[in-house]
């Protein structure tokens, strides 16, 4: 017997009392859907009573699992600047990625569904790759702004899936982004850019880097760099 309930903290649940099942278990599924299983002869009150002392370990299943796997925005939203997803269910034999102008599509057969863990894995592919377009697009005008503004002098510009940090300067002034950057909001992307380019005058992170950058911010290093400790470079 099967039954759905809503639960005020953890949303749809879905009750299962079968004669299999030799106690009450709860779990997680990959997509965060919650089942909680007993025994026919519990009863379903009983089973909920287990389920409210469990409540707070399903949320932080759920959280950890969002934070390892964030599930893609779905169909008809933007998650690049120009890019809106599209995820198409067809009589297709595989699934696949292409990505236009101005979308991101992703086909997939009837037989895989939306959320699941290959769909969301081809549309993430698909964002990284159309992030990594829009990055080449924008960012080296954007930089080379930033540089003639304030007088800075690079070499060259690459552009990398990084996960680890937004930017970095090497000793001869080639310049590395990482494309995550383009989710960040302008000012933010901004402050990158100048941070990176602050580091083609000082090699470090010392007072008189910070004093150069904060001139070319007009004094908010600080602001947006609490701002950026709130990010991490990745969809
Ligand atoms: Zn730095």
């Amino acid at each position: 017997m099967k039954k759905i309930v809503c639960h005020p903290r953890l949303g749809e649940i879905t009750l299962s009392r079968t004669l299999r099942a030799s106690r009450i278990t709860l779990s997680v599924r990959p997509d965060g859907s919650i089942r909680l299983s007993f025994p026919a002869l519990v009863s379903e009150r009983r089973a909920l009573r287990f389920l409210e002392q469990k409540v707070e370990w399903a949320e932080q299943v759920r959280t950890k699992q969002k934070a390892q796997n964030p599930v893609v925005s779905l169909a008809d939203s933007f998650p690049t600047r120009r890019h809106r997803l599209r995820l198409l269910a067809g009589d297709y034999v595989r699934i696949s990625v292409r990505i236009t102008e101005e979308e991101i599509i992703v086909r997939y057969p009837h037989s895989c569904s939306a959320d699941s863990e290959q769909v969301q894995e081809a549309a993430r592919r698909g964002v990284v790759e159309a992030l990594r377009r829009e990055a080449k697009e924008l960012l080296p005008p954007w930089v080379d702004r930033l540089a003639t503004r304030h007088g800075f002098r690079y070499r060259n510009i690459a552009i990398k899936a990084t996960h680890s940090k937004w930017g970095s300067c090497t000793a001869h002034n080639d310049l590395n982004f990482s494309l995550f950057l383009l989710l960040l909001p302008d000012e933010l992307i901004e402050y990158v850019i100048l941070h990176e380019l602050c580091h083609t005058v000082h090699k470090n992170h010392s007072p008189r880097f910070h004093a150069l950058l904060d001139e070319v911010t007009n004094g908010r290093d600080r602001e947006l760099a609490r701002e950026m400790r709130k990010r991490h470079p990745s969809i």
